[in-house]
């Protein structure tokens, strides 16, 4: 038997639930904030009619598995990246793709060792503000040319990723924006 494209892809990704893509999502109702609130997971509240924000990385995330698949809010069970549409319509191969996720990951696990060669990273926050807090953080410590190579090394690794994420997962995907 084939396994599914979320078998084949999802299961090795993790990078719409993990803060690399999204750092919140919006969820449908109050119900499924309070729902999700049960489960132990983080929501932001709800701000005038809208019913609130899980906020990433989801804390239902389990490597790179979703922990409450079964009952994961609407915001997940409809989102489907671009990488995910194009293996859906036979543009890209499971092969092509699952390299592409592992590059991602890869870049991704550099800018993490940057980050913590500046001292940071150790909170639980979206990719994005991870690095900015490193290289915020950094700029309070006396400048050198070292300190200053590796802040560079963060910036140049941080633009390639938001790159790739952006080329590969977010232009045309379907669902969170
Ligand atoms: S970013 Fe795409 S491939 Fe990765 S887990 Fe999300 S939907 Fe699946
Ligand atoms: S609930 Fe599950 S699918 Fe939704 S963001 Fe969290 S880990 Fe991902």
């Amino acid at each position: 038997m084939k396994p599914s494209l979320t078998d084949a892809l999802c299961t090795r990704c993790g990078l719409c639930c993990d803060g690399s893509l999204f750092a919140d999502v919006e969820l449908a109702n109050n119900d499924e904030a309070s729902a999700l609130e049960v489960m132990g997971l983080e929501i932001e509240d709800a701000d005038g009619e809208d019913a609130g924000l899980l906020l990433q990385p989801c804390g239902a995330l389990k490597g790179t598995r979703c922990s409450i698949y079964p009952h994961r809010p609407d915001c997940c069970r409809t989102f489907e990246c671009r990488l995910l549409q194009e293996v859906k319509r036979g543009t890209v191969s499971v092969e092509i793709a699952q390299g592409k996720i592992a590059e991602a990951l890869r870049q991704i696990e550099r800018v993490n060792e940057l980050i913590a060669r500046l001292g940071a990273g150790h909170e639980r926050l979206p990719l994005k503000e991870r690095c900015a807090e490193a290289l915020a953080l950094s700029e309070e410590v006396v400048a050198n040319p070292a300190m200053n190579r590796k802040r560079a090394e963060l910036r140049a690794a941080m633009t390639s990723v938001e790159r790739l994420l952006r080329e590969t997962f977010l232009e045309q995907g379907r669902g969170r924006s």
